[in-house]
Parts: structure tokens; sequence; C-alpha cells
């Protein structure tokens, strides 16, 4: 899939290679149009960042972050949807049914907005080992910086 208009990891991530925290727009982007040094002196790491909704060959447009306001990414050894809310948006009704469908196919769902972490654990999944990926994920960009 394509990112078309979406330019949300560029507000949700913590970009910090470019001083972006997370939870604003990167001062590179134009949130309509896209990455303003796109064609001069985009980082590789923007370059090479694709949600879940970008590495799917085929996926309901309604799910794309720019519209869902959620990014998806797989954490966990594909095991664990990792969501990472829009903190100007609550989860809306296309994403609670997107989580019931995760479910249904095996992935536990964990939901990040604001600081809170919502689980939705799959069957047989052990609570303990979620929090560890997502422990993970979460550190992942801070040892980065180190
Ligand atoms: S959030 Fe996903 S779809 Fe949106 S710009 Fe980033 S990689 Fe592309
Ligand atoms: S440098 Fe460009 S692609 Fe990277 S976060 Fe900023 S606007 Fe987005």
């Amino acid at each position: 899939m394509k990112c078309d208009d979406c330019t949300l990891c560029c507000k949700l991530l913590d970009v910090f290679w470019m001083d972006s925290p997370a939870g604003k727009w990167c001062r590179h982007c134009d949130p309509k149009n896209g990455c303003k040094i796109y064609n001069l002196a985009i980082p590789q790491r923007c370059k090479e960042y694709k949600c879940a909704y970008n590495a799917m060959e085929k996926c309901n447009p309604s799910l794309r972050p720019n519209n869902c306001h959620v990014i998806f990414e797989r954490i966990g050894e594909n095991k664990i949807m990792f969501g990472l809310v829009d903190p100007d948006y609550d989860i809306n009704s296309v994403v609670g049914k997107q989580i019931k469908a995760f479910l249904k196919d095996g992935f536990s769902v964990v939901i990040h907005r604001n600081g809170t972490f919502v689980v939705h654990r799959a069957k047989g999944v052990e609570l303990p080992w979620i929090k560890q990926e997502v422990k993970k994920r979460m550190e992942m960009f801070k040892n980065d910086r180190a």
C-alpha cells in the first residue's frame, strides 16, 4: 500500500533524529502535502518507516492512519498489533471493528493513547509477555538515542 495523503507518523512517532517529539508535527511536515524535504534530505529512517497499513498489500482506506487516527505497527514477532492513537481523536467504530478482526486473526492488540495502554489479549497469550514486548517497543527509540 502507499501512504497516499497520510503523514501521521510525522506527528505520532518520536522522530528524535529530527528533534521532533511524539505528538507534535515534525517541522518539515506539511500535513496535507507531506515531507517538505523529501527530495532534498529526507532521513533514511523516515524513508524506511512502514506502519502496518503501509506494509499491507490490500487494506481498506478507512484504516489509513490519517483517516482512522491510529497508526498500527506489528511488534512481538508479528503477534501483537501496537496502535498509537492520535491524542486529538478518540477511537472510532472503524478502529473498534478492526481491533476485533485482529483478535479473531490471533493478534493481541495494545492501544496506546496519551500515555495510557489498553491491552486486548489474544486467546492463550500471557499478559507479562505482551508487557515485555510493549516495553521493548517503547524503549527502542530511547535506546537508539543513546
Ligand atoms: S503512518 Fe503509515 S501510511 Fe501514514 S505516512 Fe506513515 S507509514 Fe505512511
Ligand atoms: S523529516 Fe520528513 S518524513 Fe521525516 S518526520 Fe519530518 S516531515 Fe516526516
